[in-house]
């Protein structure tokens, strides 16, 4: 946490995304000991005083945003390389995730942090793909940013390279790492239970990293999907949807984040509203891999019956690029599409999801999601002056349909700015790039997992 005072002074607008989700129109904003302190109109505050004042005259601020769903792992260094006939990469992307040494890892995660950061994420959730977070603590720490970490576990067989412990064994594990490392960096680490799937951990293995997290009042997340041909597997085998099946186990409410959740039907959104269990939602990733989200995505059912609602980039091998500010925009765009319908998901609605409904989505409601006086000061601030943004008349529309994390000037994380005037300092960023790309041709060699580098001829 930072220690000095900073004051944002004359914005251009300020998204506060509070209960009334006022926008203030030349607005400053006061930040001290890592929290904001005031917010108002600039005339109201101009007596204030900090010990650095940013003059925000052509900027526009909104709340940090959070993705809820990332694997930051692995894929930078071999972004890219799946051709698009490819039907799915995952097989791929596990071993490729298996290969990665400690530093190898290590650069890739700080290429992520780079990214997330200069596009304006201060909070991220990583589901357990992290093989050493000794290692990346440090690149956390040095960056500022905000992580959601576990440590990812499986007890049955699984289609992938998965991590796989007898039940009692996955079970110590996720008790020891979430007492090991959550609230670390003055609570920018937090720790869940993370198990991979229903369809890869037994009911007793969900049922007992349920109450890992109950018992450390923190959180679990799950990739979940159903669909019908899901639908009529777990009939057979359980009586009952892949959701139900969930809610028999006790695997659901408002500490349990359900990640994806494409297919599900109208009795699986009735079980999400009706115990608080909240969602995390892929919207490149699902039309980039073609999930077919007219048929399988039920977002608008899901926002209109109240549900908490996050937005993931999930991984840089399938959504691609880490920028929440395109992932509101496929949020925001897909389902107008999707139904024909240009009613679905207003640009309002992929921005509260990005921030104030993510966060509380991931459990941080109470610190972080809004501009408002005590919460934590995470703060994006969009340049203005480009043509992108040009002409301003209606700035949610502006951010979510013209602009791109391409216009992030500067990022506060609790009280630190942490990108400044589109710099950050805690790596040097021509040396990280070179050594990434170092790393994915050693994986690529390593590994035999390598396709032609394009479609067309390369001379
Ligand atoms: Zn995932």
């Amino acid at each position: 946490m930072a220690g000095g005072s900073v004051k944002i002074d004359h914005a251009r607008y300020i998204l506060t995304l509070d209960g009334d989700r006022r926008i203030i129109r030349d607005g400053s904003i006061l930040v001290e000991g890592g929290r904001i302190r005031q917010v108002g109109k600039a005339a109201e505050m101009a007596a204030t005083r900090a010990d650095r004042v940013i003059d925000a005259r052509r900027l526009l601020v909104t709340p940090g945003f959070m993705n809820g769903h990332m694997h930051i792992s692995y894929a930078h260094p071999v972004r890219g390389i799946f051709p698009d006939e490819l039907a799915s990469p995952l097989n791929h992307v596990f071993n490729l995730q298996a290969a990665m040494t400690e530093e190898e890892e290590y650069h890739a995660t700080l290429l992520g942090l780079v990214e997330l950061l200069k596009s304006g994420t201060v909070c991220f959730v990583d589901p357990g793909s992290t093989k050493f977070p000794d290692a990346c603590l440090q690149a956390y720490e040095d960056s500022g940013i905000r992580v959601v970490t576990g440590e990812c576990v499986t007890d049955r067989e699984a289609p992938f390279t998965l991590p796989r412990h007898a039940t009692a064994e996955a079970v110590a594990r996720t008790a020891a790492f979430v007492d090991k490392w959550h609230g670390r960096l003055d609570g920018r680490v937090v720790a869940w239970a993370m198990p991979f799937s229903p369809e890869t951990c037994s009911a007793e293995l969900l049922r007992e990293l349920k109450r890992v997290a109950d018992e450390r009042r923190t959180t679990l997340t799950l990739h979940h999907g159903s669909g019908a041909q899901a639908r009529k597997e777990y009939q057979a085998r359980h009586g009952m949807r892949p959701t139900e099946y969930l809610e028999s186990l006790g695997v659901v409410g408002p500490n349990v984040l359900l990640a994806h959740v494409l297919g599900i039907d109208e009795a699986e959104i009735d079980c999400i509203a009706r115990t608080r269990t909240a969602v995390t939602m892929c919207p490149v990733t699902a039309a980039k891999g073609g999930r077919g989200v007219p048929e399988h995505g039920r977002m608008p059912e899901l926002y209109a019956k109240g549900v908490k609602i996050a937005l993931g980039a999930d991984s840089p091998n399938n959504c691609n690029h880490l920028d929440m500010v395109r992932v509101m925009n496929m949020a925001a765009i897909q389902y107008k599409d999707a139904r024909q319908d240009t009613r679905q998901i207003p640009a309002e609605a992929a921005l509260e999801m990005a921030t104030r409904l993510g966060a509380e989505a991931l459990g941080l409601g109470d610190a972080l999601g809004s501009i408002e006086p005590g919460k934590k000061a995470d703060l994006v601030l969009f340049d203005t002056e480009r043509p992108e943004w040009q002409a301003l008349w209606n700035p949610v529309n502006n951010l979510v349909y013209n602009a791109d994390g391409r216009s992030v000037h500067t990022v506060i994380v609790d009280g630190r700015v942490v990108v400044d005037a589109y710099r950050q300092s805690f790596v040097d960023e021509p040396k990280l790039f070179a050594t990434v790309q170092e790393i994915g041709e050693r994986l690529q060699a390593r590994t035999g997992i390598t396709f032609p580098r394009s479609r067309w001829p390369m001379i």
